[in-house]
């Protein structure tokens, strides 16, 4: 049954086929539920009016109230201009028009009584206000006591007068519409425990503030709400699956244990031990484990993969890890083969530059369950890649790849869902988290291994190459090794090419004796492999690169890395980047070069990495400057489209609203209960919007 809220649109007053059809081709915005959920960006203050003795150049906005004195247009062609001078009882205030001068001399007259709005700008010793909004003083508008909503509009929709007033105006209609049937979503209990407003009035006062502190209480309770039922799904969603999806039952530790005893090269950390019991418990519990593990860049996630997949093998079933790049596949193939060797265990790479006989080789040794262990591309995760018995998926990088991709591997397993270990490169902020993987139980690798020395961090101009050359040598000398990393442009591939040529050329001018290496995205994965190789045996010195190298890969007698136009890298990049080296027991450097003309934001960023090599703190960081939608891509974003809640704000509203959502399940968790109707009719009616909500039986 459509409901009040499915009306379109074009039913409004005033509003028609035609308009609508542009509102909804601008905004997305189609019927009143839609209409009345487009909130405000900003609010103006007009709950006051400036006497204009007071107006100065530092205000935002002002308001004032007075009268046109004398009016002219002065200057010619491009600088001409109508002036009015405009009064009050304290002083005098210039309003300047550029553009419409006829239309606006036509409209306006002298000694009437106006209301001005805008913004005061410094104008030599004269204070003006460019463009304002003016209107006849009327009864109404001289109340002066509330704030002006803005809404999003579009310059196509203001052409046809569907200004932000005008979309005011049509809100305005629908919300007097629906005093009936606007019903509250929240239960009462939550109402009260967070002393939250009802529904209608939060709707009311989003739009049309009575005054500041009903605005801050009308935004409170909608980004509640929005985030209340965000996590609830979430936690359902974990919960739904604890009770469906049992887990194949691993418990045969003798592998792990001969591994352990015998061929681990190093003390695992507390941090590690820790992450590995809690995958050891979710293993053996019955359950399909789903499980997040963040550790900044070389805490280790690596080898507590590989000591899962040995609990997984051991007790007789597989194992596959899947990486974002083939370099990245490549590296964790030979550093597990290693090991895998060690114990007799038959491990394989799959990936798209595979030969054909090598990959039917593969797939008839994944379904005869005579390769023990898969490390690949998202080249494995291809249907036609099925496995005898695939205990346990890792997935690595993750943030590169997308809920989709975690679907797929599930059904790899028609028995039992394999379980499932994703990790991340980079720390994500909590927020994130909760949001992004808040079905997921999450572990954390705090801790780096011990030995290693904090990498040092610098910021240079490019004025100083010299001595960066110099410094470089001088490492060389001791025998270390370098990258040194170009960026990606991303408008010209060409371009790209250039600037590591160039690179490269000045390089091998000021080393004339050291052995380079080159790789980069254009290059066919042999010639790349070939590179990294000669690298990573240390027959090349320094390693000229584009991004290829920023995941994971792994040189511990690196300890220099020079990051060119660092001011165009974003703050994970530079984060993934610098933690390529510091991974031996040299003091390591990270050298940052720039021009001297920076954006504000570049400055922050560079500043950052300068002064913290804390993973979490610069995720936070990096969450401020670029909002959430970008810090995780395009592929995941969907989930964190809002309307009201902004992660990188609304850290504590998030807090609140995952407790609540925790407690109500927990206490009701079905929803059966009549104190929770309210939650129950909210989400039929968000299953008919939301894709995500769909998911839920
Ligand atoms: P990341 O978490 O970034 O994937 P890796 O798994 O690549 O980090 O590990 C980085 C380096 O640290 C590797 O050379 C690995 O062998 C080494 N390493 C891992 N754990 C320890 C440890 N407990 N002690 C010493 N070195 C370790
Ligand atoms: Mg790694």
């Amino acid at each position: 049954m459509p409901s009040f809220f499915d009306t379109r649109i074009e039913f409004i007053k005033g509003v028609g086929p035609q308009k609508a059809a542009l509102i909804g081709a601008e905004l997305g915005l189609f019927t009143y539920g839609d209409l009345i959920q487009h909130y405000p960006f900003r609010y103006e203050d007009r709950t006051k009016f400036y006497p204009i003795e007071d107006v100065h150049a530092d205000l935002p906005f002002v308001q004032i109230k007075g009268r046109i004195r004398k009016m002219e247009t002065i200057g010619e062609m491009r600088s001409k201009r109508l002036v009015a001078q405009f009064e009050d009882e304290t002083g005098i205030i210039e309003l300047v028009w550029f553009k419409g001068i006829q239309w606006v001399t036509k409209k306006l007259q002298l000694g009437v009584d106006y209301v001005v709005f805008g913004k005061p700008a410094a104008f030599g010793r004269k204070i003006n206000i460019a463009h304002p909004e003016i209107e006849v003083l009327t009864t109404q508008n001289e109340k002066a006591s509330f704030l002006q909503p803005v809404y999003n509009t579009s310059e196509k929709m203001k052409a046809k007068y569907l200004d932000s007033k005008a979309i005011s105006k049509m809100i305005r209609q629908v919300m007097l519409l629906s005093e009936n049937h606007i019903y509250e979503t929240l239960p009462e209990k939550l109402i009260g425990q967070f002393t939250l407003i009802d529904k209608k009035l939060a709707l009311w006062h989003i739009h049309f503030p009575g005054n500041d502190e009903l605005l801050a209480k009308a935004r409170f309770r909608l980004k509640f709400e929005e985030l209340f039922f965000i996590q609830l799904r979430l936690l359902k969603l974990k919960l739904t699956r604890i009770e469906k999806y049992r887990g194949a039952i691993f418990n045969d530790s003798s592998l792990l244990t001969d591994f352990y005893n015998h061929h681990l090269p190093f003390d695992l950390t507390n941090a590690q031990k820790r992450v590995i019991k809690e995958i050891y418990f979710d293993m053996k519990s019955g359950r399909q484990m789903n499980r997040l593990l963040q550790g900044d860049v070389g805490s280790g996630k690596t080898i507590v993969a590989f000591i899962c997949m040995l609990l997984v093998v051991g007790s007789g079933a597989q194992a596959s890890m899947m990486a974002p790049t083939e370099i990245l596949a490549d590296q964790h193939y030979e550093g597990l083969k290693y090991y895998a060797d060690l114990l007799g265990l038959k491990i394989r790479k799959l990936s798209g530059s595979s030969k054909r006989s090598e990959r039917n080789e593969i797939h008839a040794g994944l379904l005869d369950g005579s390769i023990h262990i898969l490390v690949g591309t998202h080249a494995l995760i291809e249907d036609i890649v099925q496995f005898k018995n695939l205990g346990l998926a890792i997935i690595d990088e993750q943030h590169r790849f997308g809920v989709a991709q975690r679907a797929k591997l599930w059904a790899k397993n028609k028995e039992f869902y394999p379980h499932m270990l994703v990790m991340t490169a980079t720390p994500i902020p909590r927020t994130l988290a909760m949001t992004l993987y808040g079905d997921l139980d999450v572990s954390v690798i705090d801790e780096l291994p011990a030995g290693r020395k904090p990498i040092k961090t610098l910021h240079e101009y490019d004025a100083k190459r010299l001595q960066v050359f110099g410094f470089m040598k001088s490492e060389i000398e001791k025998g270390r090794q370098i990258y040194v990393v170009y960026p990606l442009i991303e408008e010209s591939a060409k371009l790209d090419l250039k600037h590591l040529d160039d690179g490269y050329e000045s390089i091998r001018r000021a080393f004339p004796d050291v052995h380079i290496s080159i790789v980069h995205g254009k290059m066919k994965s042999q010639d790349k492999d070939f590179e990294m190789q000669r690298f990573i045996k240390h027959e090349t010195q320094i390693m000229v690169a584009t991004t290829v190298i920023e995941v994971g890969v792994n040189v511990p007698n690196a300890s220099v890395m020079v990051i060119e136009n660092a001011e165009r890298f974003g703050l994970a990049q530079l984060h993934q980047l610098r933690g390529r080296v510091g991974r031996g027991a040299e003091q390591s450097y990270c050298i940052l070069m720039t021009e001297y003309k920076l954006s504000k934001e570049a400055r922050v960023r560079l500043e950052t990495m300068v002064r913290t090599n804390n993973g979490f703190e610069i995720a936070d960081v990096d969450l401020q400057l670029r909002g959430p939608g970008d810090i995780t891509g395009t592929q995941q974003s969907g989930v964190l489209d809002m309307l009201i809640a902004d992660l990188s704000k609304d850290a504590q509203i998030l807090q609140l609203a995952r407790n609540a959502a925790s407690d109500t399940l927990d206490d009701d968790p079905n929803l059966t209960k009549e104190e929770n109707r309210n939650i129950l009719r909210q989400i039929k009616s968000l299953k008919k919007t939301t894709v995500n909500w769909g998911r839920i039986s």
